[in-house]
């Protein structure tokens, strides 16, 4: 039985959410965008386990000062609110100022679990980290409180137990086998290929290769060409439709998605080519990484 699942990070700037998404994702580490550091934009890790895969996406701070990011980086909070199974609130045994009301709010009425992380340990005595323990307990009664230290690597078995044993069975979300080249392009690849899955029928999808031809990363800006290749012409008149709607559409909806993905604006170029009988050819195998 295979379990795997989403497990969104919140918390507040500096109490060491991206030192823990690290940690958690070690050397088992298959992706992270980029940027994963400066926490502006949205990281997501994937941890994957003979059967369990995590995905795991970490949240720019939520408590800072009216600055001009805050209104983007409260969309990803938002963001990061919706569509988990687990959820990992971090605090510290430093802070004092607490996640917005609406926050807190969110978190004890979700259906989902919710674990508060208290980090940072090793750096104080043991009776206030109780004190914060306790303090975590009645402002959140329903999550469960584990103490850690991201940095120094303590509690966290107990925190990948925990989340294990909360995982939802399913499938793997991401192609394990295809993820270990770890590239940005393979996700821009999965994501074309997953709105192809959607708007096409029957055997379409499967007869289609999607490749990103090129990813270029700019300051306000990553251009993207990909290619849809398939293995014959009247696939192509059906990937493109009627006056180019389909493609427009299928484009228009990875797009989006990878807009979400990076957390940047994306240009997405997508093109249709015929590549007869790719499946069976053995050179485009290895063009489409199957060796
Ligand atoms: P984020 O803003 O929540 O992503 O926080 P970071 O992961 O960037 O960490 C903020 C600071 O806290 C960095 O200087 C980290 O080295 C430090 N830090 C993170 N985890 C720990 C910990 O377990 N113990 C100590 N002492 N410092 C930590
Ligand atoms: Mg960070």
């Amino acid at each position: 039985m295979h379990k795997a699942g989403f497990i969104n990070i919140i918390g507040c700037p500096n109490v060491g959410k991206s030192t823990l998404v690290n940690a958690l994702i070690g050397e088992r580490l298959a992706i992270v965008t980029s940027k994963a550091q400066t926490t502006r934009h949205r990281m997501m890790g994937i941890v994957n386990g003979p059967d369990y895969q995590l995905v795991i996406s970490d949240t720019p701070g939520f408590l800072s000062p009216a600055y001009k990011l805050q209104e983007k980086m409260m969309h990803f909070v938002e963001d990061a609110l919706e569509d988990a199974d687990i959820f990992l609130l971090v605090s510290d045994v430093f802070e004092k100022i607490l996640p917005s009301e609406s926050i807190l709010l969110h978190l004890k009425n979700t259906k989902q679990p919710v674990l508060l992380l208290l980090n940072k340990i090793d750096a104080t005595k043991q009776d206030i980290t109780l004190a914060k323990i306790l303090d975590w307990r009645t402002i959140l009664p329903n999550a469960d409180v584990i103490p850690i230290s991201a940095l120094h690597k303590i509690n966290l078995e107990i925190v990948m137990e925990k989340i294990l044993s909360l995982l939802p069975i399913h499938e793997p979300f991401f192609d394990k086998e295809a993820m270990t080249d770890k590239s940005e392009r393979f996700f821009v690849e999965e994501i074309i290929r997953e709105k192809i899955l959607l708007n096409y029928k029957k055997e379409i999808p499967y007869s289609c290769q999607v490749i990103v031809e090129s990813f270029k990363e700019e300051e306000k800006i990553i251009r993207i060409d990909a290619t849809i290749y398939v293995e014959r012409d009247s696939q192509k008149a059906i990937i493109i439709g009627h006056q180019g709607n389909a493609l427009k559409k299928t484009g228009t909806e990875a797009r989006l998605d990878c807009e979400t993905f990076f957390a940047k604006k994306i240009y997405l170029g997508l093109f249709v080519k015929v590549d007869k009988d790719w499946r069976s050819n053995v050179k485009s195998l290895k063009k489409f990484g199957f060796h």
